[in-house]
C-alpha cells in the first residue's frame, strides 16, 4: 500500500480526538499548533487536557465515545488505551467517510501522520509508509541538520512579496529563475544573519535589475545506470531543468529524479534508425532554448562517449544558444567496475580502447592491427550484434582465440548480468547477452575471478 502524501489545512476544524492521556497529549500538541479546533472524548483528563480545557483551547465532548460525534469533524484520532474502543471509533469513522488515526495501529489507520522537519512556513514530511516510524525519524534527524534555521524565514519573505516579482516578471519560468538566482546569492546570507532590511534592498535590486536571460542547454551525462553514479551537477541540472530531452538508455532510476514538473520528453533510440531522430533532437534542443528555457539533453554514461553528444553541441554553438556540458561516467568505466574487471593492470594491461561496433567492421573505420595487439584492453560500445566479425577479424590479426572475453549487460544496474569466456566465444556470449551490452577483450577479463563483488542478476549459460 502507497499513501498520498497531502499536508492538510486544520486551522478551525473541529477533530475528534478520543482519549487524554499521555500518548493523546502528543496528537493534541501537533493539532492544536495546526490551528484545530479539539473536541475530545475521554474518561477522564489528564493535567495538560484539563489545563487546555480550563484555559478554553480544547472542548470536552464527555466520557463515552459516541458516533454521532463524528457527524462535523474532518478527522479523528484515536488515541485511547483500550483497543476495542480504539477499533470502534476506526469503524465508525470508516462507515462515515472520516479519515481516522489510530495511535500505533497501522490496520486502524486511513491516513497515518509523518514525521516533520519544521521550518515554517516550510515543512518536510518524512514517512515509512507504517513500516517503520523508527527509521522515518531518523531520516527526519539527518535531514534536519541539512536544512538551514532561516528556511522558514526565506519562504515567508518569499511569501510576501511573491505578488510583487509576479507583477514585474510575466513569464513564469523567468520568475523561477529569478528566486533561483536571489536565493542562491546574498540574500540567503543576509537573511542567515537576520539583516532583513539588507536582505529586502537586495530583492528590490536583483528585481529591478532583472532582465529576461535566454534559454540554455546541458548536455548532461546520466551514468551508465545506477543512481548513485550521476554527478553532483548531473543532479542539479535535473533538478532546475524547464524541459529534459532523454536517452531511451536513462535508467527509470535517474529519471525519477528529474523535477517533477519539467517536460520530459523522450528522444533516444537504441543503436540503428535514428538519424531522422538526431536532427529532430536537434531542432528540439535548439527550439526550447530559444524559447528562454532551461534545457537539459540527459544522456546514457557521457554526453561525449559515442553519444553524438559532439553533433548536439556543435549544433549549439552553430545556433549561438550557450551550454554546459556535465560528463558522466561512461558504460565503459562504470559496467566494469561492477563486474570486477579492472581496465589496465600493470601485470597484464597498459592500454585500454574504447571502440563503437556501430559502424563498418570491414577495415575502413577501424585499425584491426592495432586493435589486435596483445596486452590492452579492447572496450566494444554497440558491437553485440557484430561480435563475429569483430572476433573474427582480432583472431585475423593475430589476437589469440584464447584471449579472455566478457560481455556485460544492463552495467551497474540490479538486472546487470555477465557473461565470461574466450575471444572465440565472443559471438555465441553477444547472442544471448540482454541490451544494452558492452564487450570487453583483454587479459584484465581473467581478473573478474578473484575481483567480482556486484552480485548479478542472473549468469546467462553459454550455449544458451
Ligand atoms: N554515451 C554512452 C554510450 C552510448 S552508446 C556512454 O558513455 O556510456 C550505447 C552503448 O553503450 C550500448 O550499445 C552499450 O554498448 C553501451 N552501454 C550503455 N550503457 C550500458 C550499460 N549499463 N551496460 C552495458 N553497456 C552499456
Amino acid at each position: 500500500m502507497s499513501h498520498y502524501p497531502i499536508f492538510a489545512d486544520l486551522n478551525r476544524r473541529p477533530v475528534l480526538l478520543a482519549g487524554a492521556g499521555h500518548v493523546a497529549e502528543r496528537k493534541a500538541e501537533s493539532l492544536l499548533q495546526a490551528g484545530a479546533k479539539l473536541q475530545v472524548v475521554a474518561e477522564k483528563l489528564n493535567p495538560q487536557f484539563q489545563q487546555w480545557l480550563d484555559e478554553g483551547t480544547i472542548e470536552w465532548l464527555g466520557q463515552d465515545f459516541q458516533a454521532a460525534y463524528l457527524e462535523h469533524v474532518f478527522l479523528v484520532v484515536a488515541a485511547t488505551d483500550n483497543h476495542a474502543l480504539n477499533r470502534n471509533i476506526y469503524q465508525a469513522a470508516e462507515a462515515r467517510g472520516k479519515f481516522c488515526n489510530t495511535v500505533d495501529n497501522l490496520d486502524l489507520c486511513s491516513f497515518i501522520v509523518p514525521a516533520v522537519i519544521d521550518r515554517s512556513p516550510i515543512k518536510i514530511a518524512v514517512s515509512s509508509g507504517g513500516t517503520s516510524p523508527v527509521l522515518a525519524r531518523q531520516w527526519r534527524q539527518k535531514i534536519e541538520t541539512l536544512i538551514p534555521q532561516h528556511t522558514g524565514k526565506m519562504a515567508a519573505l518569499a511569501g510576501a512579496w511573491r505578488p510583487r516579482v509576479k507583477a514585474a516578471i510575466g513569464k513564469l519560468s523567468e520568475r523561477r529563475r529569478f528566486w533561483e538566482t536571489l536565493f542562491a546569492g546574498r540574500f540567503d546570507t543576509f537573511v542567515a544573519q537576520g539583516r532583513l532590511n539588507d536582505a529586502e534592498a537586495e530583492f528590490n535590486t536583483q528585481l529591478a535589475g532583472w532582465q529576461s536571460k535566454q534559454g540554455e542547454v546541458a548536455l548532461v551525462g546520466a551514468g551508465p545506470g545506477d543512481a548513485g553514479l550521476l554527478t553532483v551537477h548531473a543532479l542539479q541540472a535535473m533538478q532546475a531543468a524547464d524541459v529534459v530531452l532523454y536517452d531511451a538508455l536513462v535508467s527509470d532510476e535517474i529519471r525519477a529524479l528529474i523535477r517533477k514538473d519539467a517536460d520530459k520528453i523522450c528522444v533516444g533510440k537504441r543503436a540503428g534508425l535514428h538519424q531522422v531522430q538526431q536532427e529532430e533532437t536537434n531542432r528540439l534542443l535548439v527550439r526550447y532554448a530559444q524559447q528562454g528555457k532551461r534545457v537539459v539533453r540527459l544522456k546514457g554514461g557521457d554526453p561525449f562517449v559515442f553519444g553524438r553528444g559532439g553533433e548536439e553541441a556543435q549544433e549549439l554553438a552553430q545556433a549561438g544558444i550557450p551550454f554546459r556540458i556535465i560528463p558522466g561516467i561512461t558504460a565503459a568505466l562504470g559496467a566494469t567496475a561492477y563486474a570486477g574487471i579492472p581496465l589496465t593492470h600493470r601485470d597484464c594491461a597498459q592500454t585500454a580502447l574504447f571502440i563503437t561496433g556501430h559502424c563498418r567492421t570491414d577495415g575502413q573505420d577501424l585499425h584491426w592491427q592495432t586493435l589486435a595487439r596483445g596486452r590492452q584492453t579492447l572496450v566494444v560500445y554497440m558491437g553485440t550484434i557484430k561480435a563475429a566479425e569483430i572476433a573474427g577479424q582480432l583472431i585475423a590479426h593475430g589476437r589469440a582465440a584464447d584471449t579472455p572475453a566478457a560481455v556485460i549487460s544492463n552495467g551497474t544496474l540490479a538486472r546487470q548480468s555477465v557473461q565470461t569466456g574466450l575471444l572465440r566465444d565472443l559471438p555465441a556470449m553477444a547472442a544471448v547477452a540482454p541490451r544494452p551490452a558492452l564487450m570487453v577483450i583483454g587479459e584484465v577479463v581473467a581478473l573478474r575471478d578473484e575481483l567480482k563483488w556486484f552480485a548479478d542478476h542472473q549468469a546467462v549459460p553459454l550455449n544458451a
